[in-house]
């Protein structure tokens, strides 16, 4: 059994039934979700409150947590609660079909948008990083971002080895929170995955979620148990103990060219979440906590090296992509001028469906009984039959996901599909079809919601990367239109200064209060994305936007 510190797993238990210990269920499920994104069971790192993404928290410390879970009991139906980077500031009357909070995490002013001005601010208390899903209070652990995952590779596969990983060799490393998810998202590719991991205890816990096959303590034997796998054409996984830069370097060695190659360690923090591999783990911790800018230091000059390793393996025929951790922007910080020279996983897989308002679309059951996934999962497959890739992901995801906390799924869905999903869900719970309300939201890594120039708006099509009204207007739409809970975030992904971003959460309760709001929400949040890229000059965003009715302000013409 894990002993904790500081997190009190009996105190901080996730309720479940349909028992409330709030006054609505909106404010049930904000409490049910906080406290899922805490447990251990989904948490990185539950005793410093840290639920994935390098230092990406739930509540900025032990005390503003008791605070929130106090005023989510009390909060009236008709009251939004503030949540200032993790710390509640204030509860106001609004209405009942206003959000029930409202959450602002990590801002800064530009000019002083970087690590170093918020690490002083954290260090007095009056800053928290939220990440993206861990301070909006919907993170679902590694399945979360299995299917996009999943889909990025199948495109890769679609797009370089006719549809199927089958007998390729996909190098990458880290396997955190949303690296974790890489083994099993290629092994449902049918690939072979070869991933370097520092820590130890990390391989462990994605063997036993069954998302990773084998441990290996040996660079040499790991190389070549994959080579042989990946001759016999056999999926496999394989989480290494080691450096990501000690791998890539023994594969140069031994000319070993992976069929793919990415990575996944959490480089957008260079102090929390990027292990040096000049140092020791040993030696790391404790640079770390006593002389912090010679870690930083070191960390760059490893990323550097990481990357120079990535161009080598590149140029010897290895299809190589940044996985959204900015890993190149460091590396041309520390002066390596075509760190560029690999594009983002966007550009090169995920945009198309941006433009056709796909993204990760997820729920989950307050009730925490795995049969009403069951139940969503067979009215989704019955809502959408044409659809092939989603009809595969659900019967692989049924067989192969084991749940994290709250049963939960994904299924990356479009226009008009996310909508359609979310009142087919109010249903279930207005019949009784499931025990409970359903909690649904998605990531902020979405087709709407997303200002990350090295990330999701990588080289638009019109220049526009940098600018983030976007998802300023996504927050505001979302409010406006009555999600349950609404979220602002700076510096998610890819660090500070780097991007900007807004998540949303809705809850189906099977009210026809819900139903009204449930089919705004979930038409206007994709939406905002369809517009985004239609106004970048995206024909099939455009055509989408036609197929279902949105209006490009075509009216004011
Ligand atoms: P995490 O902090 O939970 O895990 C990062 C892992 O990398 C840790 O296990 C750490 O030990 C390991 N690591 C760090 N440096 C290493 C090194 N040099 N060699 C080997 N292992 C090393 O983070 P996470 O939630 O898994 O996210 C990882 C990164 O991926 C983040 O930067 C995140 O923003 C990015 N990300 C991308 C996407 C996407 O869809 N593209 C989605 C989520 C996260």
């Amino acid at each position: 059994t894990v002993s904790y510190q500081r997190y009190d797993p009996v105190k901080y238990r996730t309720p479940r039934g349909t028992q409330l210990t709030c006054k609505g269920w909106i404010q049930e499920a904000a409490l049910r979700m906080l406290l899922n994104n805490l447990d251990p069971e989904v948490a990185e790192r539950p005793d410093e409150l840290i639920v994935y993404g390098g230092r990406g928290k739930a509540a900025r410390n032990f005390e503003a947590l008791d605070n929130i879970i106090r005023l989510l009991k009390g909060l009236e139906s008709d009251e939004t609660l503030l949540i200032q980077s993790g710390k509640p500031v204030g509860v106001l009357r609004t209405h009942p079909d206003a959000p029930r909070v409202l959450l602002s995490n990590s801002q800064l002013v530009p000019k002083w948008a970087d690590w170093q001005h918020f690490d002083e601010l954290e260090k007095k208390g009056l800053m928290m990083y939220g990440q993206m899903t861990a301070g909006s209070w919907i993170y679902i652990g590694s399945q979360g971002i299995v299917q996009g995952t999943y889909e990025t590779y199948a495109a890769a596969a679609a797009k370089h080895f006719k549809g199927s990983l089958r007998g390729t060799l996909n190098v990458t490393a880290g396997l955190g929170g949303m690296g974790g998810a890489q083994p099993l998202a290629i092994t449902m590719n049918e690939g072979v995955a070869l991933i370097a991991e520092v820590e130890e205890w990390r391989i462990d816990k994605r063997l036993e979620t069954r998302y990773l096959d084998r441990k290996m303590m040996d660079i040499d034997s790991a190389i070549d148990l994959a080579l042989a796998a990946r001759t016999r054409g056999e999926p496999l996984s394989i989480g290494v103990h080691c450096n990501a830069v000690h791998l890539l370097e023994r594969l140069l060695e031994r000319n070993c060219i992976p069929d793919t190659l990415t990575d996944q360690t959490s480089a957008h923090d260079p102090l929390i979440g990027y292990w040096p591999h000049e140092l020791s783990y040993e030696q790391a911790t404790v640079l770390r906590r006593e002389n912090p800018q010679q870690y930083i230091d070191y960390a760059y000059r490893s990323m550097r090296r990481h990357v120079e390793c990535m161009l080598e393996l590149q140029s010897r025929g290895a299809i190589t992509f940044d996985y959204g951790n900015n890993l190149r922007a460091r590396a041309k910080e520390q002066g390596l001028a075509n760190a560029f020279d690999f594009p983002g996983f966007v550009p090169a897989y995920i945009r198309p469906l941006f433009c056709e308002g796909k993204g990760p679309f997820r729920w989950a059951a307050l009730s925490g009984d795995p049969a009403d996934i069951a139940v969503t999962d067979e009215v989704v497959s019955r809502l959408f039959p044409d659809n092939v890739s989603l009809q595969r992901w659900l019967k692989l995801a049924k067989e192969k996901i084991a749940f994290q906390g709250l049963p939960a799924r994904i299924c990356w869905l479009g226009q008009g599909e996310r909508e359609k999903a979310g009142l087919a869900f109010n249903e279930l719970v207005r019949t009784g079809a499931v025990k409970a309300p359903i909690v649904i939201g998605r990531d902020h890594l979405d087709t709407g919601s997303v200002a990350s120039p090295n990330r999701e708006t990588e080289a638009m099509l019109d220049g526009s990367d940098a600018v983030a009204d976007w998802p300023l207007l996504n927050a505001l739409v979302n409010t406006a239109g009555g999600a349950s809970w609404v979220s602002l975030h700076h510096g998610g992904g890819v660090g500070m200064g780097y991007s900007i971003h807004a998540g949303m959460v809705i809850v189906a309760d099977g009210t026809p209060a819900a139903a009204a709001r449930l089919g705004r929400v979930l038409r206007n949040d994709p939406g905002m994305g369809v517009i985004r890229h239609a106004d970048a000059g995206y024909e099939v965003a455009r055509d989408t936007a036609r197929r279902h009715g949105l209006d490009l302000g075509e009216r004011l013409k």
